[in-house]
């Protein structure tokens, strides 16, 4: 607003239209999210950080009427010292690999004209008049994309599962319940690139025959919330949502439902009970959703992130899809990155990148002088891994070879002043009050284990305690009905694993 009114103020030879935004674009984030907001000026590219109201005036004065750079506004690269002009030339772009981030920081997240011009929709036109139902579901499958979700299910297979079910309807649903502290992926991707995981959508929904829609959005995002509705309104004013799609004859449509803040709708029957009306708790599966699924009928469930990769493997192939990442785990994942570093927010790594890379590399190490003592992967119910873990590759099986889990793709880094035990408890604490209470290892397991680790960090606990307390996480993880209780304790049990000497040091009260 206030660039609009200087530019105006100063009648500069600026074309600002502002219900089009021409010129003063309004671009989403970039993924630094640690030194936003950031502008940038065009055609030269210059990028100012951190940017306050009151530096509007001299950046309008000094970049767009004199053409010279305000210093004190560049980027200091923490990693070379030096001052950047131009965000590609930042290390911590320069060290990722954008695929599906690839319109960072440059287009008009709010216009499908501009997706259009930048090829949006161009894979739905593809897919609609070209391709199979069949077709598109093998170039999935061929793909390798794997669920960004947490789980890493084959997506092509479990559209095929879809496809072959039987069912007078078919549903689709978008998940987008984002629930993990420090996870903001889908958030960026909903506000940054919206058609992106619409178009995603649509040919999901023509690949496994469904009519129908839901995109499942946490409603404490509510500028995603506004995003994909003013996607949904713009892609049925061009017709590629609606009846008769494209004049194909396909017809598809979806609407946006909000989630009411309970992280166990992540869990898909969970999701799938609210989109109904009912509380959100999750049930035995199978049968699975892609058998029956929403009101009973044949469901697809996918992640923001796995939809938003469709476009581009329809539209570029599936070989330049698999030039990232690794053989079973193709492909780049976006992950938020936090904690006590000096540069922290979204990036987008190819499958097989290690912790080392993203933390120093990317981020640019500790932000406090302190050594990184651990790293916490997979949202609350992640690992906490220790250094000697820094240099594993980072993909599905891996991770999970080491009782990891890329889960969501929360990266929080924990420094050496940090106890592990309370790093543990914080997140128990989330899950304990997250947990829905349906089933009694869960509900009263997290509860019997929070109290334990309490009894840790207040100085009251014993050898006894260690033991109960790896007793039950291994049966709150083997006798949970759901996945929030399953994985619960894997931030004890990682703990527990590799740094038993804090739980010691506990004990004897040597801290
Ligand atoms: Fe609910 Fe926890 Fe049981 Fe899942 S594991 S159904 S969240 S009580």
């Amino acid at each position: 607003e206030k660039f609009l009114q200087v530019i105006g103020e100063k009648n500069l030879n600026v074309k600002v239209v502002k219900d089009e935004h021409e010129d003063v674009r309004k671009t989403g984030c970039c993924g630094l999210c640690s030194l936003g907001p950031l502008v940038k000026i065009m055609p030269e590219g210059y990028v100012y950080s951190r940017v306050k109201v009151e530096d509007v005036e001299e950046i309008v004065e000094k970049t767009l009427v004199n053409k010279e750079i305000v210093e004190r506004l560049l980027i200091t690269d923490p990693i070379t010292g030096k001052k950047v002009q131009r965000l590609e030339d930042a290390t911590f772009f320069k060290n990722q690999t954008f695929y599906i981030m690839e319109a960072i920081g440059t287009s008009e997240c709010e216009s499908i004209e501009d997706y259009m011009a930048r090829g949006g929709y161009s894979s739905l036109a593809k897919v609609l008049s070209s391709m199979s139902r069949e077709n598109v579901i093998d170039t999935i499958k061929k793909s390798g994309l794997r669920g960004r979700g947490g789980g890493g299910f084959p997506t092509g297979l479990k559209w095929e599962y879809v496809y072959n079910a039987k069912g007078e309807k078919k549903f689709i649903v978008c998940n987008a319940d984002e629930g993990d502290p420090g996870a903001f992926m889908n958030r960026t991707l909903l506000e940054r690139d919206p058609h992106l995981v619409l178009e995603g959508m649509i040919i999901a929904a023509y690949a496994v025959g469904a009519q129908k829609g839901y995109a499942y959005i946490r409603a404490e995002y509510p500028i995603a919330v506004q995003m994909f509705n003013k996607a949904i309104e713009d892609a049925r004013r061009l017709g590629l949502l609606g009846e008769n799609i494209l004049g194909t004859g396909f017809s598809f449509d979806l609407e946006v439902k909000e989630g009411a803040g309970a992280f166990v709708c992540g869990e898909e029957t969970a999701l799938l009970a609210s989109v109904e009306g009912k509380r959100g708790v999750p049930r035995p599966r199978p049968p699975y959703p892609a058998i029956s699924g929403l009101r009973g009928y044949p469901t697809l469930i996918n992640n923001v992130e796995t939809y938003g990769n469709v476009p581009r493997i329809i539209r570029d192939g599936v070989e330049k899809y698999r030039r990232n990442g690794v053989e079973n785990s193709p492909g780049t994942k976006m992950f938020s990155v936090t904690g006590p570093l000096k540069l922290t927010g979204i990036i987008e790594v190819p499958f097989g990148t290690t912790l080392r890379h993203i933390v120093h590399n990317i981020c640019g190490g500790t932000s406090n002088g302190l050594r990184l003592k651990a790293v916490q992967i997979g949202g609350p119910s992640g690992a906490c891994l220790p250094e000697e873990f820094f240099d594993l590759p980072l993909d599905y099986d891996t991770l999970k070879s080491v009782d990891a889990m890329v889960g969501s793709g929360g990266i929080v880094a924990i420094t050496e002043d940090r106890c592990m035990v309370e790093v543990a408890r914080f997140f128990l604490d989330f899950t304990r009050r997250e947990s829905c209470g349906k089933c009694v290892p869960c509900r009263e397991g997290t509860m019997q284990a929070y109290q334990i680790l309490e009894k840790f960090t207040q100085g009251k606990a014993g050898y006894k305690d260690l033991e109960n307390l790896s007793v039950l996480a291994r049966v709150i993880k083997t006798a949970s009905l759901c996945g929030l209780g399953k994985t619960a304790p894997n931030p004890i049990l990682s703990t527990l694993k590799y740094f038993k000497d804090e739980y010691i040091a506990h004990i004897e009260g040597k801290c």
